[in-house]
């Protein structure tokens, strides 16, 4: 099939459907007209930290202190305040607080103003400008490994790996030049690049097979799906280990694949650390969690048409896992260890229908639902369009800005 040049107002239509589900932008009042003479006291809370702190260490009015406490009780309590957040005050000629602004987190600030009626408090949303970012790069030992370090890459590559947990087993699977693609959105604060925000669209090639995931919004909620508009999620996840609980804690430069996969009898074994958590690799009732012979501490969970799942020889059962309770997908159930017959820490993770062992790595397992069907042309446009985006994606291991979607628009439209 001939690719169609990229049409930038059908575009911005898909990109901006999509970008519905963004929390409304709060209009920023007009700041309250500045007296002449004022200071600006600005900082960053430190570890411990509180805003009678701050106070006295600026010998400021404390009456004021509660006044403005008072005033914010309801939008954003300030007894708690995380260290690392920025904070402005500006006095006015008499030493008395015009107005104090702290971030609450990255999306939003808390703006404190003094008024004739007394202080008056609001949350004000921070606009970010959304820019679309290209990232490229092939697989060296490990996909965080594989990453560019800082710019939240960490973050960027779990969530690529959450995307594809029903496809790949970002633990065992990743073989070297496997390569990946992403077509990301970077928010943007005065021009300089503060966070990823969803990835729209992503391309793996691992061991010769080639997935495709795009972002989509239906019924109110971001999903990913493959070109033909089936959702990525099945009923069973690639594996019972999660590669971001796995690597949540590791740094670029402490991570090294930790896991190995054997197949030695009805089941397969993941070597991995004592107390690495384990998940249900599915939605079902738990129908055993306690000791059983060589499996050592042994979970069982049952799922629909006649599928079981055994996890066994673990150290630890989770927390309030017991028989009859149900588990959602990717809930901590376990943790691996070495109980009953094991010669070191591994999990094994067992598969059966009817009671009959599979092997659930060549299982067919169905992908769940599918784009409905009025919503198919919006989502064609939208994966032609990240489709071409796609393929612009250089395959090297860095950030490529692509030209701001706002300016193309004017200069198109
Ligand atoms: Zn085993």
């Amino acid at each position: 099939m001939k690719k169609v040049p990229m049409k930038a107002a059908l575009f911005i239509t898909a990109f901006f459907a999509f970008m519905g589900h963004f929390s409304l932008i709060t209009k920023e009042e007009a700041p309250p007209v500045q007296k002449q003479e004022f200071r600006k006291i600005t900082g960053k809370i430190k570890k411990g930290e509180t805003l009678f702190d701050i106070f006295k260490k600026y010998k400021l009015d404390i009456i004021e202190l509660y006044k403005i406490r008072e005033a914010s009780a309801n939008i954003h309590r300030l007894r708690e305040l995380y260290p690392g957040r920025p904070y402005k005050i500006v006095l006015d000629k008499n030493a008395q607080i015009n107005s104090f602004i702290y971030g609450i987190d990255d999306d939003c600030f808390l703006n404190i103003n003094r008024t004739d009626k007394g202080f008056r408090a609001e949350k004000v949303s921070i606009h970010h400008e959304k820019r679309i970012l290209h990232i490229g790069g092939t697989i060296k030992d490990n996909l965080i490994a594989s990453m560019e370090e800082g710019n939240g890459n960490l973050l960027l590559a779990l969530q690529l790996s959450d995307i594809f947990a029903w496809d790949i087993d970002f633990t065992t699977d990743l073989r070297n030049n496997d390569s990946f693609k992403i077509v990301v959105e970077g928010l943007y604060l005065d021009g300089r690049f503060k966070k990823y925000g969803d990835i729209l669209a992503s391309e793996f090639s691992n061991n010769g097979d080639i997935y495709r995931a795009y972002a989509f919004k239906q019924n109110g909620k971001i999903d990913y799906y493959d070109k033909t508009g089936k959702s990525l999620r099945k009923s069973f996840l690639k594996s019972p280990l999660s590669f971001r609980r796995i690597s949540s804690g590791f740094s670029r430069g402490r991570y090294h694949p930790i896991l190995k996969i054997r197949r030695p009898h009805q089941g397969l074994d993941y070597a991995a650390a004592t107390g690495t958590p384990v998940s249900a690799a599915g939605d079902g009732t738990v129908v055993f969690a306690g000791r059983r012979g060589q499996y050592g501490n042994l979970i069982i969970i049952r799922h629909r048409k006649g599928y079981k799942t055994y996890y066994g020889h673990l150290s630890k059962i989770g927390k309030g896992v017991r028989n009859g309770v149900q588990v959602d997908q990717g809930r901590v159930i376990g943790y691996v260890g070495a109980t009953g017959l094991a010669t070191g820490p591994h999990l094994h993770y067992e598969m059966r229908i009817d009671n009959r062992p599979v092997n659930p790595i060549s299982l067919k397992i169905p992908r769940g639902a599918a784009i409905s069907e009025t919503m198919l042309i919006a989502f064609r446009q939208f994966t032609d369009q990240m489709n071409s985006e796609l393929t612009s994606v250089k395959p090297s291991n860095h950030i490529a800005e692509r030209n701001a979607t706002r300016r193309r628009s004017q200069k198109d439209g």
